[in-house]
């Protein structure tokens, strides 16, 4: 029988859990409350590539779908809300460089900065508030649910209060781009305060912005602002799969990293050894790995400072009785390819004798197969980065191979988002994984074993 929670709840216990880091994989969802003519505050992840206003990939708007379908079709008064893109806060205070930006700017000759800085500002004012409108999305949802669809100009103003009041069960507004307000990234009291209005049930249905607490994305809960704090559809697969991929694994549990730098990776790393039974590491990460296992890999990218990691790393594996595959064998050219798809001249090395003048860049065929027959072994499998510099089409077929195997297997497969999820999609094998988590940076997080803010301020099953 389904529970129905009132909207009494206390918040009470929610941020107590939340202060102490624990993390329930059991979340309260949109199905566990009764929603008819009540205020849902949505938080979707319409952050969805746009040129000049049109939307070029409705992925995430289609995502979204069903959560607000259910909602709308239980008599809810949907108020939706998302962040698009950086607008740099331009409508209220708080101003500046994205974080990209700053980088570019610091590395630039003292003298020249300032213009620089003065350059990217500029820009931004000219181009924001069309780049960073939700108004399109907007126009997109309208014909989902025709005559149902209104837009707010602003988060928190006039415009939002007037459209939300004059909501009637089963409809929908949404409401501008929430990073329009300075507020919502510095997750102010205040903001979340007037979010209230609109929120007799708080539903997250982000998965891409659930590592960060903002007021939209968590802040509004443990402020103790919502009532009731549940999941929507998306975030339910996200813990349903990616969750109990990593927490309650079906054995044997094979974990696959591959990617540019170990750095990148270290808690990832060290947690997935924890969990899984096997660690497959591929990719530019793996020659660290292998130079501190005393292999030479000629140019091959190398982080000398996390060679001490790697061999304690090496050392944890032994003493939980996990096993380690890194390559065999390795694609090796003359330097990085320029431009990354440029021809390239293969030859093969055992990866632990890589000639000087070598640069490893792809898995090669004996690895491939070690790889694979590690894949078939496993029950469920989790994949996180590419095995090689996929993008040149010669040094693809490492991370082709390892995304074969996992399409043919009978185990759950979860691809950790990014390139290799983007790998996947190429292939055209993303119909044959479980599960491809919609989140990049949040399922990184999430195979760290950090505690995401999105997901610990929602409600635990009971
Ligand atoms: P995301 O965080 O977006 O999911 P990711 O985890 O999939 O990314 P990254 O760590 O960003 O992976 O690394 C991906 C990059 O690693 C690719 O651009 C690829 O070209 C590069 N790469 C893979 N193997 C090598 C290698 N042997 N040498 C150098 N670069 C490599």
């Amino acid at each position: 029988m389904r529970k129905h929670v009132s909207i009494g709840f206390k918040t009470k216990s929610r941020k107590i859990n939340f202060l102490k880091g624990e993390l329930s994989m059991a979340k309260m969802t949109i199905r566990d409350v009764d929603v008819k003519g009540k205020k849902c505050l949505v938080r979707c992840d319409f952050n969805v590539p746009m040129v000049d206003g049109v939307i070029t990939d409705e992925n995430r708007i289609n995502g979204a779908l069903p959560t607000i379908k259910y909602l709308v079709d239980n008599g809810a008064k949907v108020i939706l809300c998302s962040h698009m893109g950086k607008p740099h806060n331009i409508f209220t205070e708080g101003f500046g460089l994205n974080k990209k930006e700053k980088k570019a700017v610091e590395a630039l000759p003292e003298n020249e900065q300032a213009a620089a800085k003065a350059e990217y500002i500029a820009k931004a004012l000219k181009n924001d508030p069309k780049k960073f409108t939700l108004k399109p999305v907007a126009d997109k949802l309208a014909e989902h649910f025709p005559g149902k669809v209104t837009f707010a100009t602003d988060l928190v103003g006039e415009d939002a209060h007037k459209k939300v009041a004059a909501l009637k069960d089963g409809e929908i507004v949404l409401l501008e781009n929430t990073r329009f307000d300075a507020g919502e990234e510095k997750n102010s009291e205040e903001l979340c305060r007037k979010l209230a209005d609109f929120c007799d049930v708080y539903v997250n249905d982000a998965f891409g912005t659930a590592h960060r607490a903002h007021a939209t994305t968590a802040g509004i809960v443990q402020y103790g602002f919502a009532p009731v704090a549940v999941s929507g559809f998306l975030i339910e697969k996200e813990l349903k799969f990616l969750g109990n991929a990593v927490e309650n694994p079906v054995r044997p549990f094979v974990a696959i990293l591959g990617g540019a730098k170990v750095a990148d990776k270290l808690n990832v790393i060290d947690n997935l050894l924890n969990k899984c039974d096997t660690l497959i590491i591929g990719g530019g990460m793996a020659y660290t790995f292998i130079k501190a296992q005393g292999g030479s890999v000629g140019l091959s990218l190398v982080d000398d400072e996390k060679i001490e990691y790697c061999n304690k790393m090496l050392e944890k594996a032994k003493s939980l009785g996990k096993t380690i595959y890194l390559p065999i064998d390795t694609a090796t050219c003359a330097g990085f390819p320029d431009p990354i798809d440029a021809h390239v001249d293969i030859e093969y090395y055992d990866s632990f004798n890589i000639p000087a003048d070598r640069e490893g860049l792809d898995i090669g065929p004996k690895t491939q197969e070690l790889f694979a027959s590690a894949v078939k072994s496993a029950k469920t499998v989790v994949w996180n980065g590419p095995m090689g510099v996929f993008e040149n089409p010669q040094l693809a077929a490492g991370t082709n191979a390892v995304a074969k195997a996992m399409a043919e297997t009978d185990a759950t497969t979860i691809i950790g988002g990014g390139d290799s999820a983007a790998a996947v999609a190429q292939l055209g094998y993303a119909d044959k994984m479980t599960h491809i988590s919609t989140g990049g940076g949040a399922s990184l997080e999430f195979l760290e074993g950090k505690v995401l803010p999105g997901i610990a301020c929602l409600n635990d099953k009971h």
